[in-house]
């Protein structure tokens, strides 16, 4: 398959890579030409304008940090739709906003464009590995075309259903993770309180009720799981900054639908802080040196 893959930043790079590994012919653009040669040296054409990079595509791939870009790259003048043939399908790996998703399909459709809104979970890490998890929207044949790109790039490709439901997915599952994540650190911090070393407490809520992947899998008290950023000082990882965005993504997205989500704001407030004391670029899960109080309030 012949694809141009637009924005090659921390996630694009690694995912771009994969699509060239599985025999994809991909032609790569971003603003950021540094980034450009380094997928350039991993087998993708270096694609010198956008009206290169869509040169022969039948496929596009993008991978932008917010929603203001994907529909600029997409919808903007000299754009992906004023080059890209009718049929043309469009991946959009970003993380966006619910009604921007829903935006770009029926602009897409109505350039007779097909698109697909697959968000992805799973860091850096998982996006060099090849491992990420992808929430897709959009119709089921569209799905069915973009599941054979994706699975060069992912383990797990769901269809959560029509346009934007990726979306929807995603950051209704961001907002659980941003919660669990202050829950989990308020238990470690209370059960060491109470007596208890993390070693301890880990064995016992690990395969207890209050297990989850917060920890699990990134368990914010240094010691009980080695690859966790609380065992170098809480560099990211994911940090505070791409948690409030997604936070504050779901906080509008529930406002339009009438959702309530008092924890989810709640936990936004608390990232907020974080953010406001300077450390958007602590990890997330660094929220536990806010909750042991070695951060002054
Ligand atoms: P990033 O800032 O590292 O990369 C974005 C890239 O897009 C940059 O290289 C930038 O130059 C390029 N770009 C911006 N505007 C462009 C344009 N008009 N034309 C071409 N290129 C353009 O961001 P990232 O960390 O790779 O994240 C990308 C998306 O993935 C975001 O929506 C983020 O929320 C989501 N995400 C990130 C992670 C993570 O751990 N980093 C995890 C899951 C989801």
């Amino acid at each position: 398959m012949n694809i141009a893959f637009i924005g090659l930043g921390n996630m694009g790079g690694g995912m771009c890579a994969n699509l060239v590994r599985a025999g994809h012919t991909v032609a790569a653009f971003d603003l950021n030409t540094e980034a450009v040669k380094a997928v350039a040296a991993k087998g993708a054409r270096a694609a010198s304008s956008m009206a290169d990079a869509l040169k022969d595509a039948g496929v596009v791939v993008s991978m932008l940090p917010a929603g203001k870009h994907v529909l600029g790259v997409y919808f903007g003048p000299d754009g992906v739709s004023s080059h890209a043939p009718k049929g043309t399908l469009l991946i959009d790996c970003s993380t966006i906003a619910v009604t921007d998703a829903r935006e770009a399909h029926a602009k897409a459709e109505a350039a007779g464009l097909v698109m697909v809104d697959a968000p992805v979970s799973g860091g850096t890490a998982a996006a060099e590995a090849g491992t990420l998890t992808f929430m897709a929207g959009g119709t089921a044949k569209a799905f069915e075309q973009a599941e054979a790109i994706l699975k060069g790039m992912g383990k797990n490709i769901f269809h959560a259903g029509g346009a934007g439901n990726g979306q929807a997915a995603k950051i209704a599952n961001n907002m659980l993770l941003g919660i669990s994540m202050i829950g989990t650190c308020e238990a470690f911090n209370l059960a060491e309180k109470l007596g208890l070393d993390a070693e301890t407490f880990y064995k016992i809520s690990s395969v207890s009720s209050g297990q989850c992947w917060s920890m699990t899998s990134y368990c914010p008290a240094p010691g009980p799981v080695p690859t966790s950023p609380a065992n170098r000082d809480y560099k990211p990882g994911f940090a505070v900054a791409m948690m409030l965005k997604d936070l504050d993504l779901a906080a509008d997205a529930a406002r339009a639908a009438g959702a309530g989500i008092r924890l989810g704001e709640h936990a936004a407030s608390i990232y907020q802080a974080l953010s406001d004391k300077g450390l958007g670029g602590l990890d997330f899960s660094g929220v536990m040196k806010d909750v042991k109080g070695e951060i002054p309030r």
